[in-house]
């Protein structure tokens, strides 16, 4: 009885031991629990819209893109397949053609260049400042006799210097197509990204602020006679008669990711709130680093209000940091693997931009979503310090 008694407390030790000793792991993000957090409203969501049978362009679509486009302050906001096929078709209603050129900042995604190259137009990239976003200085001097339009692209969750960019286009009568994709929320002079250009696109893939469970996206404009071409476009070409118009799409956002995007938008201010918190102690832990070069701080500049769809940092001996991190359990990623877009050889961009070069070698996203706690990012800019000597 006795030895069955000691070796039973042994084990409970070692166990105890065991969970002590686990290595602490914060994902960059974490996939299942976006589902799991909150799996009992998300089963109601399911059953109430397959019971009703409601697929494809029923009320919930009709009810989010109302809600979306009165978030944002535009009138008139359509869910798309994805962001890419809303910048595909947002270049198409504006009216890109074989020939025209659109500016873009090569620090973005490829889906941003992609959708003005699948429109047949020439996609011009250009360098960005240091907050990362598209540097307005490095537009004019790209405008050519054949530029059509300018794409800014309000990346990591701020919103470019968008009166600087205005002036530009009406200086030269260019249009401005905003690729919002991470920016949902995002304000500039207490305005929203997306509702500056003549149309603006937005994605919610599930690790985007707000995501839903696989693709889905969305193309917001003030203006009528765009909002018209866009519902056709999305939809085979067809009015609302059922007659093709002209070549369309079959790019709709589906019902059920509606749905659950509906319910998703209505906790968006908290998510948004979180974030920001996240930032600012990420700013406190880390800001008197060297280093570092970390993006503004929320509140830093009053024109700006920032999401924090990425918290992307510059570091020296960027890859041996990393690597510390990783020991320590904490996963960064390289934005776009580490290439901005003029970078990608195959896409024969030819262009050299050496600032955006300098900063794709230094920078990295550190993990922010609304999963890790003030002490997962306390933890991670201790292993920061820790790396530095600080
Ligand atoms: C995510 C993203 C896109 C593409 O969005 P999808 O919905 O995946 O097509 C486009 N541009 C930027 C800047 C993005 O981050």
């Amino acid at each position: 009885m006795n030895i069955l008694n000691s070796s039973l407390k042994l084990k409970t030790e070692n166990v105890r031991t065991l969970v002590i000793k686990k290595r602490r792991v914060i994902p960059f993000f974490n996939y299942s629990e976006v589902f799991s957090s909150t799996e009992g409203e998300f089963v109601e969501i399911f059953q109430d819209v397959l019971r009703r049978g409601a697929f494809i362009q029923q009320n919930d679509l009709l009810e989010f893109e109302q809600n979306l486009a009165k978030f944002l302050g535009v009138k008139f906001a359509f869910g798309v397949a994805n962001c890419t096929d809303g910048m595909i078709i947002a270049m198409k209603v504006i009216g890109i053609k074989p020939g025209d050129e659109v500016i873009f900042p090569s620090h973005t995604f490829v889906a941003s260049a992609a959708s003005i190259h699948f429109a047949g137009g020439t996609p011009v990239p250009v360098e960005c400042g240091p907050d990362h976003l598209m540097d307005p200085a490095a537009i004019e001097k790209a405008i050519t006799s054949k530029t059509k339009a300018i794409l800014p692209v309000q990346l990591n969750g701020r919103t470019c210097n968008m009166d600087e960019i205005q002036k530009i286009a009406d200086k030269h009568g260019l249009r401005i197509i905003e690729d919002s994709a991470q920016a949902l929320g995002s304000k500039f002079k207490n305005r929203s990204a997306g509702s500056f250009g003549d149309i603006a696109a937005f994605s919610f893939y599930p690790a985007k602020t707000l995501g839903c469970f696989g693709d889905g996206g969305a193309i917001v404009t003030n203006d009528e006679k765009i909002a018209k071409e866009i519902l056709k476009f999305r939809d085979h070409g067809r009015d609302e008669f059922g007659e093709v118009t002209g070549w369309g799409l079959n790019s709709r956002l589906d019902n059920l990711q509606a749905a659950i995007l509906n319910f998703n938008l209505s906790n968006y201010e908290k998510t948004i709130t979180r974030r920001r918190e996240i930032a600012k102690l990420y700013d406190n832990y880390l800001n008197n680093l060297s280093e570092l070069h970390l993006p503004p701080a929320p509140d830093s500049h009053p024109d700006h209000f920032d999401i924090y769809q990425n918290y992307e940092v510059e570091a020296d001996r960027r890859e041996e940091l990393r690597e510390h991190l990783d020991q320590a359990g904490v996963k960064s990623i390289l934005q776009w693997g580490g290439k901005a877009v003029h970078q990608f050889e195959n896409l024969n961009l030819d262009h050299q931009l050496p600032i955006t070069e300098k900063m794709m070698a230094r920078s990295f996203l550190l993990p922010i979503n609304t999963m890790i706690s003030d002490d997962d990012v306390k933890y991670i800019c201790d292993k920061i310090r820790e790396f530095y000597g600080k």
